[in-house]
């Protein structure tokens, strides 16, 4: 198994675990980009987010629920989420996962 992230899944990758139910677990990104960033992400692999929609779209929507309790959680006004598909767009680690980035002002367009 070479995914980074199903490693983490099963205990084998140390991670700070924010949130663990049903198909999703949370955890704080290694190097965040504003003072909340937490990776969503599903516990089966899947690559990006187009292959969670064409195989089981409820995790998807249950990636967006979860986005919305943790941002409620940490008092966020306002939160950005991401998904990057390909390396062009900047992903990097293709097990896919939904980044909710707060705590900051963000521009637009996004660099
Ligand atoms: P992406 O570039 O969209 O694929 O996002 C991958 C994210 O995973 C990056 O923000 C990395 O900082 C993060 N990351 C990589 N390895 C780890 C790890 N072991 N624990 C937590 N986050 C990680």
């Amino acid at each position: 198994m070479e995914c980074i992230f199903c490693k983490i899944i099963v205990g084998e990758i140390p991670a700070k675990l924010i949130y663990d139910r049903n198909e999703v677990i949370a955890f704080d990104d290694i190097n965040p980009q504003a003072p909340t960033h937490l990776l969503i992400v599903p516990k089966k692999h899947f690559e990006n987010a187009g292959e969670i929609a064409e195989s089981d779209a409820e995790i998807l929507a249950e990636m967006f629920r979860v986005a919305k309790e943790l941002a409620k959680g940490r008092g966020l006004s306002g939160y950005r989420t991401v998904f990057n598909t390909g390396a062009e767009a900047g992903q990097s680690v293709f097990h896919a996962h939904l980044h909710l980035i707060g705590g900051r002002a963000f521009g637009w367009p996004p660099g």
